[in-house]
């Protein structure tokens, strides 16, 4: 059973909310990979078609309420989009990634804890990250990152390095953290043959993409 107190919710910090919209919009793209790659779900078996439709439910949601759903948190009142966010964070996308699997995001979340300014920030923050990453590793459609990225500035999802503590690029630190995720279980998920220096490229590349959004903005 599942209990959710819309009234915690409301009453936490808004950036909570947020960042459960960041570790749910990983579903998607690393549901795909999964599936590309014929890599094995949380459970070890095949993914299921409905967790595939789920992790497509998922992100629909939170590219149309989303931002409605941190502007209710924000003023405290409970409405249907913050409704609908809720249960993608705290049980769709829960349900859907255990059935279809994690790939890339995750396995650069994971490597960017390496670096310790990253620790101030949250798990879900540090996944967004990792999926504008993904996107970049995985050659998505230039729509697609659009997409993506005016998602995570709508909601504030970072979308920088300097966004999570970095705001010295050190390149040794970075390529560091980028070998550390091609280690990682989920990385073969996205592909077997990532190497380091394609992870290091996938990184620097969603941070400049960030703040060339930013610079124009
Ligand atoms: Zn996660």
């Amino acid at each position: 059973m599942l209990l959710v107190d819309n009234q915690v919710i409301i009453n936490a910090k808004p950036r909570y909310l947020v960042a459960g919209m960041g570790d749910s919009l990983a579903v998607l793209f690393e549901g795909r990979a999964c599936l590309k790659n014929e890599a094995r779900n949380s459970l070890g078996a095949k993914q299921p078609f409905f967790a595939v439709a789920l992790s497509q439910y998922c992100f629909d949601m939170l590219i149309k309420y989303g931002e409605q759903a941190k502007a209710a948190c924000e003023t405290k009142v409970v409405t249907p989009a913050l409704e609908r966010i809720i249960e993608v964070n705290l049980m769709t996308a829960g349900i859907a990634f255990e059935g279809t699997g994690l790939a890339a995001a995750h396995a650069i979340h994971n490597g960017l804890t390496l670096i310790p300014e990253v620790h101030n920030y949250i798990h879900g923050e540090i996944v967004a990250f990792g999926v504008l990453c993904e996107l970049f590793l995985s050659d998505a459609e230039p729509q697609e990152m659009d997409l993506v990225y005016d998602f995570c500035e709508r909601v504030g999802l970072p979308t920088t390095l300097a966004q999570l503590g970095i705001a010295n690029f050190n390149r040794d630190t970075v390529f560091a953290a980028a070998k550390m995720t091609v280690e990682d279980p989920y990385l073969p998920h996205e592909g077997k043959y990532i190497t380091a220096e394609d992870v290091f490229a996938a990184i620097v590349s969603a941070d400049a993409m960030g703040k060339a959004r930013k610079a124009k903005a």
